[in-house]
């Protein structure tokens, strides 16, 4: 793009999706390490913005030994006749994509959780302040919302102001948050979608719903109508709900028309309010990840900056390369941690009904969202470490999933089985007599009677079963 040929290095939606690994980096922003980082836009008057302007508090990338970590503020303040502070979300969620654009850079996640990484190669080209990644910010954001007359852009990089500006920051999230949580799904006429994520996973799609928030956790319901209404060609667009198929799913027939275009045919149904069936897709911007533990029949939910191996023994990196990719994969589902709060959360699973574990930094976070009665019940990482250890908590605890188990467990009393179909097998008179059909009985010796089947930790799927009383002819 000729718009960057005082940049060192290129510039182009190409080099989106681009990693930069350990090895190969000069410097990382943010991440893992380091807590105190965050990225944030605020619409401004215009005599507050200095057009153009860049700022730099703290050292900048030339006086940062290679290989450290370092915590980053990205503050980018516009202002505009026609801007209002409902597209501020939106606006600071295209840092994602516009830094991406620079060979070389990497950018990952979302508001207080970024994790940004510059190659050695790119330093080396020259790429050595954050002068550049502030002029690329500025012109593109010019080039793709028309209505931002002025633009300023100011790297933290002070830990001491990080830290003061991350709490100032988390106090601005949360503030957008709380707005959508008074509309209910049912309320709206229409939802909207995300396709900023497709240069990562192609075929996702999200459906931002009042209820349902867009999986990185940036982008909410007013969000994405300021969007769409400023831009209605553009990566988020307007979803007409049309009529609702499966309220405790959600299923919307408008929802599945517009996926199914936007994934090219690739994603043909969504149920919002589940991780089965047609969950929704996970991108891999995904702040956490709700986990399917078939030993407690409940779900985990880990988050993205959790250290340790979850209960089921598996990283957040390990389940996040199964659960993401745009795909509907059953018991790996990709969300914020705003739906967390929402009273759709898993609706036809159960919801916290079903939840039996959180890492204690998420269980904080959320936990004035749970109901009540089952607010003691789930476990964390402090409280337990494998899922043995779960299944003895949440007996304790008397959590609900625990009543899930009882048909599993509880030993079937001794039965006449007999098998369609074979013959010679001798009943007694008053035995009752299961009949299970589509299900091979192996090893039946046909000349015996009353043995004993103990189904222990096993799941079962029988088509049909029919209890009759022997010798009775249907
Ligand atoms: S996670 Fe969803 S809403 Fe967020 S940027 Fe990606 S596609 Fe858009």
């Amino acid at each position: 793009m000729s718009m960057f040929q005082d940049i060192p290095v290129d510039v182009g939606i190409a080099y989106e999706g681009e990693r930069i690994r350990r090895a190969e980096m000069y410097v990382e922003f943010g991440g893992p390490d380091i807590k105190f980082k965050f990225e944030l836009a605020r619409v401004r008057r215009p005599e507050e913005v200095k057009d153009g302007g860049i700022i730099i508090i703290g050292p900048d990338i030339k006086d940062i030994p290679e290989g450290s970590s370092v915590p980053l503020g990205m503050l980018v303040e516009v202002a505009g006749s026609q801007l209002e502070e409902e597209l501020e979300g939106i606006i600071e969620r295209h840092i994602h994509e516009f830094t991406n654009y620079v060979h070389g850079f990497m950018h990952l996640n979302q508001r207080y959780d970024i994790w940004c990484r510059l190659s050695k190669e790119a330093f080396k080209k020259g790429f050595n302040s954050l002068i550049h990644l502030g002029k690329v910010l500025i012109r593109l954001y010019k080039a793709d919302f028309p209505i931002i007359e002025k633009i300023q852009v100011t790297f933290i990089t002070d830990p001491k102001e990080v830290e003061r500006m991350y709490y100032e920051a988390l106090k601005i999230y949360e503030a957008r948050d709380a707005k959508a949580r008074g509309l209910k799904d049912e309320g709206v006429d229409e939802f909207y979608g995300c396709t900023l994520c497709q240069s990562f996973a192609p075929t996702h799609v999200c459906v931002i719903t009042p209820q349902r928030y867009s999986n990185c956790g940036a982008i909410s319901w007013f969000d994405g109508r300021a969007a769409s209404k400023v831009d209605p060609k553009g990566p988020i667009f307007r979803i007409p709900k049309g009529e609702c198929v499966d309220p405790m799913r959600g299923e919307y027939s408008g929802v599945n028309k517009v996926v199914q275009e936007k994934s090219l045919g690739a994603i043909k149904r969504v149920h919002l309010y589940t991780a089965f069936g047609y969950p929704h897709t996970s991108c891999g911007c995904f702040e956490a990840i709700v986990f399917y533990i078939p030993e407690v029949d409940g779900f985990g939910v880990v988050h993205r900056d959790f250290k340790g191996v979850a209960v089921n023994g598996l990283k957040f990196s390990t389940m996040a390369d199964t659960t993401g990719g745009g795909r509907q994969v059953d018991g790996f589902h990709g969300i914020s941690i705003e739906y967390m709060r929402s009273p759709k959360f898993l609706m036809a699973d159960g919801g916290w009904e079903r939840v039996v574990w959180t890492p204690k930094a998420v269980y904080e976070r959320v936990k004035d969202f749970i109901p009540e009665k089952f607010r003691d019940k789930v476990a964390t990482d402090e409280d337990v470490k494998t899922v043995d250890e779960l299944r003895e908590f949440l007996k304790a605890k008397g959590h609900p999933v625990v009543d899930r188990w009882k048909p599993v467990e509880a030993e079937v009393k001794p039965i006449e089985v007999k098998a369609e179909g074979a013959t010679g097998v001798a009943l007694p008179q008053q035995a009752q007599a299961a009949v299970l059909e589509g299900v091979s009985v192996s090893g039946v010796p046909t000349t015996s009677v009353g043995f004993k089947i103990t189904l222990k930790g096993a799941k079962i799927n029988i088509d049909k079963v029919i209890i009759r009383r022997s010798g009775s002819t249907s």
